[in-house]
């Protein structure tokens, strides 16, 4: 018919452009379902829409990121080697620089961890009512809890120290994975001025703001381990308080002293009496002069304290005790059971505790939580001989994977080693010998080790 009017060869480009036209359309129509879909869904939509907007996003930064791994491929000098021990590692591991400077902050400006948010009860509030279908999302008798850690985005430096930072996140694996607590492991400086122990602060508000569905984050040190499997926390206890943390009213209120509590090992709820919080703390933390500064003014003011840079603990105890009305009422100290328990005075006791009691009690029959306090594996030097430190964090490790092994029918020979020994034969009934382990299942009893 077209040929008729307009001769083959126009008709041909016509009908090209027809097809065109046609294409477009089906694209745009897609496009208006696809956005549809997503702004329906909210930000946070199910688990599969997620996972789309994970693998959206990353082929964006495999599209523009490919030209320059082409380039480095192609630029040469690559070693050959297969051995490990003869390759110098410090070739992979420079930074690489994008020619792009790091964004400095203009010293007159007062550092801030983001856009003040004064909302956020109300926002976060909205959103639940919104997502009540969230899946998972009604638990009863126990909030929705994300343990957070995190490390150093360099290996360590020493030789060692990854291998126990290994050893901290699979303990932390097999404690969330009991209890049904989700974990999220940092490797990222996110904000370059709040470098060490500072770095929780962005890392836990930006985890507040992007997961309203968590209701606590309970943020762990990479030198902590759980050494109790089968401790609850007692949620009941908290439910009017916005952070739970090791410590002791007299030791903080009292006595201004630096170790009244511990900041390796507390639960934030996610609120805006948390986001304001962590705001009043992070002017004390960019690293430099602002940092040193703070820490000769906490030296000055707390009890007990060296003279170091500031950290987030002091900045802790100082804003409690300077501001004991506006903060205290939200905060429990929590001294009945080891939340956070020093290394130092626990370590020793391991085989006599295994002797007397079993799991579940939290407190010094059963320590929950081991900390490493000063011993610092990731770093070249720590505040305790090293030889101490490593050897007790073996048995840490080991006196909490002996009650992960023994649900296996296994143990470790003892504390000290990394061989294990079976403690029952393999039946041939596998299921009916679980619940006498019961720690298969997080809520049966705990069971003597
Ligand atoms: N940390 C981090 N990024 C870093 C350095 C440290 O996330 O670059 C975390 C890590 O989990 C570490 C915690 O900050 O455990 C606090 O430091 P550390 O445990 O060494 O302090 P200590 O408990 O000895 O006072
Ligand atoms: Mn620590």
């Amino acid at each position: 018919m077209l040929e008729r009017f307009l001769g083959p060869r126009r008709a041909w480009r016509v009908r090209r452009h027809l097809r065109h036209c046609k294409l477009t359309l089906l694209c745009l129509v897609l496009t208006v379902v696809v956005l549809r879909g997503t702004i329906g869904a909210g930000k946070f939509g199910t688990p599969e829409q997620d996972l789309k907007n994970i693998r959206d996003t990353f082929n964006h930064y495999r599209k523009r990121t490919e030209p320059r791994r082409f380039l480095e491929e192609s630029s040469g000098r690559v070693s050959a080697t297969n051995s490990y021990n003869g390759f110098d590692v410090t070739s992979v591991m420079v930074d690489e620089d994008d020619g792009e400077a790091e964004p400095v902050r203009d010293p007159a400006v007062p550092y801030s961890l983001g856009p003040k948010i004064s909302n956020w009860d109300r926002q976060r509030g909205l959103w639940l009512r919104r997502n009540r279908g969230f899946p998972n999302f009604h638990r009863r008798n126990k909030p929705r809890v994300m343990l957070v850690t995190g490390s150093s985005p360099k290996p360590c430096e020493n030789p060692i120290g990854d291998h126990y930072l290994l050893k901290a996140i699979k303990n932390k694996i097999d404690y969330c994975r009991l209890h049904g607590i989700e974990i999220f492991y940092n490797l990222a400086l996110l904000d370059s001025e709040m470098s060490g122990f500072w770095a929780k602060l962005p890392l836990i508000r930006k985890l507040m703001l992007s997961h309203p569905e968590v209701e606590f984050f309970w943020w762990m040190d990479s030198d902590a381990m759980f050494t109790d499997m089968a401790f609850e926390l007692p949620w009941e206890k908290y439910k009017e308080s916005n952070l739970i943390i090791h410590g002791w009213d007299h030791m903080v209120y009292g006595d201004r002293n630096w170790i009244g509590l511990n900041t390796g090992s507390f639960l934030l709820r996610n609120c805006q009496w948390s986001l304001d919080i962590l705001d009043e703390l992070a002017p004390m933390g960019p690293k430099g002069k602002v940092r040193e500064e703070a820490g000769k003014m906490l030296t000055r003011e707390l009890k007990g304290r060296p003279v170091f840079e500031a950290d987030d603990q002091s900045a802790m105890v100082y804003l409690l005790v300077t501001q004991k009305e506006k903060w205290a009422p939200k905060v429990y100290l929590e001294s009945t059971f080891y939340l956070h328990g020093y290394w130092g005075i626990l370590v020793d006791k391991y085989e006599d505790l295994m002797e007397t009691y079993h799991p579940g009690f939290g407190d010094q029959r059963w320590p929950l939580v081991t900390h490493f306090v000063g011993c610092k594996p990731c770093l070249k030097f720590g505040d305790y001989p090293v030889e101490r430190c490593l050897k007790q964090m073996d048995r840490a490790f080991n006196f909490g994977d002996n009650q992960i092994l023994q649900m296996y029918g296994f143990i470790h020979k003892d504390l000290s080693s990394k061989r294990v020994k079976r403690i029952r034969n393999e039946s041939s009934n596998p299921l009916e010998i679980r619940d006498e382990y019961g720690l298969l299942h997080p809520s049966s009893k705990a069971v003597k080790v």
